[in-house]
């Protein structure tokens, strides 16, 4: 049979579009894959299932939604990517981005040492996988939980290997390829494990970690807020969760 143009059209168009971004609303046959996950990127904004799922929770869990921990909320946004802040600058009271390295934020900031900020200054702090380039990590944890006014709440992502119990650093570990061999990428100083909630919660926190299983397994593959393969790194982090840490002392 010869294939013509119009064939060939009309098998495109009817092949269904089964994965929709959350965020900008591109829609298409998969996401792109990268290094660590297959079909895990949107190719219009660039999101991650990390930035997915911290949306798609403001968008369907009450406690932790837009109305709650953004709108009118003074925010303090940590290595802001591009997609998160388009969509929480305009709906926030007050909108300021810091980063340790970057030129184009607020502030230039240790997030360990933060003398410029004063006490109570936000509600809301969101910082996605920044604490593994931190050196003193807990430190961090205990200077975003005193800039943060009463009921604050923090928003946490970091790298975490599938079933690692405790987390893994080793100061003695420098070297860019000893680095990447042991925590997965050649700036990162250590690779989170499951006490990473305990660790939050000693600091004055008390954590909800959200991931794909508290939505609808429709909502999940639609949008792709778990990876469709798992990745075989390993160091992959395949299960995913956005830690919501409310200041509770
Ligand atoms: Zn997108």
């Amino acid at each position: 049979m010869k294939i013509t143009k119009n064939f060939c059209q009309s098998v495109s168009l009817s092949i269904p579009k089964k994965v929709q971004c959350n965020i900008c609303g591109w829609e298409g046959r998969h996401f792109l894959s990268d290094s660590w996950h297959n079909h895990t990127n949107c190719p219009k904004c660039r999101s991650g299932i990390r930035q997915r799922l911290f949306i798609i929770a403001l968008q369907n869990i009450e406690e932790l939604s837009f109305g709650k921990i953004i709108t009118d909320r003074k925010l303090l946004h940590f290595a802001p990517e591009e997609i998160i802040t388009s969509v929480i600058r305009e709906k926030s009271a007050q909108y300021v981005t810091a980063d340790y390295f970057r030129q184009d934020c607020d502030l230039k900031v240790d997030m360990s040492y933060m003398p410029q900020i004063e006490n109570e200054q936000f509600y809301t702090v969101i910082a996605f996988d920044v604490l593994e380039h931190v050196p003193d990590y807990q430190k961090a944890l205990e200077e975003v939980h005193r800039v943060l006014c009463s009921k604050g709440i923090a928003i946490f992502t970091v790298p975490q290997k599938d079933n690692l119990e405790k987390t893994y650093e080793d100061s003695s570990i420098v070297s860019l390829e000893d680095r990447t061999k042991h925590f997965g990428q050649c700036d990162h100083l250590r690779i989170f494990g499951d006490d990473f909630s305990r660790i939050v919660e000693s600091k004055g926190f008390s954590v909800t970690a959200v991931n794909e299983s508290d939505f609808s397994e429709d909502i999940v593959n639609k949008h792709v807020l778990f990876p469709p393969t798992l990745s075989r790194h390993p160091l992959a982090t395949n299960y995913r969760k956005v830690f919501f840490c409310r200041k509770t002392s």
